[in-house]
């Protein structure tokens, strides 16, 4: 991999190897996409920074509990929820709403959707759901794939190369940044939906709120460590560059102020003695609580590209999905492939696009790099989330204590 700095401003050092618990088992290495992880059989290893995608497979994977995410914003939030002057607003990715129970005893997998919007509303935040920026996501990233498409048939050499990549998830973003430079044409230029989450929430969300921007402080609540790094990328202050154009002086804010792993979020309601399994349910209050099952299968492997398909089904032949889910892109099988044959109305021509969907990079990404290195990849879009099975087996995610994750020996 290309040693590579980090831009000024981006946290570095996520996660960390205690020295003092690490017993060289090599267990760790298996579930690295880059080779990150350091050291010889039965000495302590380490993480190698500028290799690192901050991704969280490794700490979910270590059978002695020596991993450990650091950059908690959890203090900082406290503060926050406790000034009256501040608005915290929190983001909930689709992928903890089914993991978070488990630190409450609620059942494994079990969807607290009501119940968690019910104790972050009872600890003072103002319910954003991520799955809200997972439908505006899937717009952009389905019109950009749709006019890539059509450019390609029309012959025309303006739009961006296929296949498109998805570009939500962080880890595969940095992985291609480091890795593969010469592939960033074919990414989606769309932002994750946390990026677009934040945005929102201090533009038009501060008419909503009837609040000035930067009295608004959005905290998001993920399945992943590598979304802290996500956020503290310089380039995403996208709404505090909008206000400065409408006149605003205030200070350079991020659009996501603070990010915490579902297992955060576990810390921070037990450390506010609310408990999620006995709270009152909420349905939120506003349209940012508002969502499509497009932007619900957003955590799952497939389910990004299942949502762009239904997109551009629709776009594209003008006519509703007559069934409502693509089935060969489920599933956990490292590769999954589909071919949809649609009618483009406006072309009037009928077109044959060729899918791919991977999770688990750290084994199953290499070939169809490769393919599109060569200029030989037969496919036209093409999912790509680093953590087997998706956000649901995120870096950020609960641990059971079994010393492997539920998808490790898929
Ligand atoms: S899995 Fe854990 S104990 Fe084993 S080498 Fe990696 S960090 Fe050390
Ligand atoms: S966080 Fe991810 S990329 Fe970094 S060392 Fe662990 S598995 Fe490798
Ligand atoms: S698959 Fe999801 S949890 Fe894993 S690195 Fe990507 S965005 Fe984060």
């Amino acid at each position: 991999m290309t040693a590579t700095t980090y831009q000024p401003g981006e946290i570095r050092g996520l996660i960390e190897i205690d020295a003092s618990k690490c017993k060289g088992c090599d267990a760790c290495q298996k579930f690295c996409p880059t080779n990150a992880i350091e050291g010889a059989s039965g000495a302590v290893h380490s993480i190698n920074e500028e290799k690192c995608l901050s991704c969280g497979q490794c700490l979910i994977n270590c059978p002695f509990s020596a991993i450990k995410e650091t950059h908690s914003a959890l203090e900082t939030v406290i503060q926050k929820l406790a000034d009256k002057n501040t608005t915290v607003v929190g983001i909930i990715a689709p992928a903890v709403r089914v993991a978070i129970g488990e630190e409450f005893g609620l059942g494994t997998g079990e969807l607290v959707t009501d119940k968690l919007y019910g104790a972050m509303n009872h600890a003072g935040f103002k319910i954003f759901d991520c799955n809200f920026a997972a439908d505006l996501t899937i717009m952009e990233e389905g019109s950009e794939f749709i006019h890539r498409v059509r450019s390609l048939v029309k012959g025309e050499t303006n739009a961006g190369p296929l296949p498109q990549f998805t570009s939500c998830c962080p880890g595969w973003v940095r992985f291609a940044e480091t890795k593969y430079p010469s592939l960033l044409p074919y990414l989606s230029t769309a932002k994750s939906p946390q990026q677009m989450s934040g945005t929102v929430a201090k533009t038009y969300g501060a008419k909503i709120y009837d609040m000035q921007p930067e009295k608004i402080f959005t905290v998001s609540v993920m399945p992943c460590t590598s979304k802290k790094l996500e956020a503290s990328r310089p380039e995403f202050n996208s709404a505090w560059k909008y206000h400065q154009q409408q006149g605003s002086n205030a200070a350079p804010y991020q659009d996501v102020d603070a990010v915490l792993t579902t297992r955060e979020m576990a810390q921070l309601l037990k450390l506010l003695d609310i408990d999620l399994a006995t709270i009152a349910p909420y349905k939120g209050d506003s349209l940012f609580s508002q969502y499509t099952g497009a932007g619900t299968i957003f955590g799952t492997t497939g389910g990004v590209m299942e949502a762009a398909l239904r997109t551009a089904y629709k776009v594209l032949t003008e006519e509703e999905l007559p069934k409502l889910e693509f089935e060969p892109v489920r599933g956990l099988e490292g590769i999954k492939t589909a071919s949809v044959t649609l009618t483009d109305k406006s072309l009037n021509k009928e077109l044959t696009v060729n899918v791919a969907v991977i999770h688990d990079m750290s084994r199953n990404i290499e070939p169809i790099l490769q393919e599109v290195l060569a200029g030989t990849s037969p496919y036209h879009f093409i999912e790509v989330m680093n953590c087997a099975g998706g956000c649901v087996n995120g870096g950020g995610q609960p641990i059971d204590g079994s010393g492997t994750s539920w998808v490790a020996n898929i």
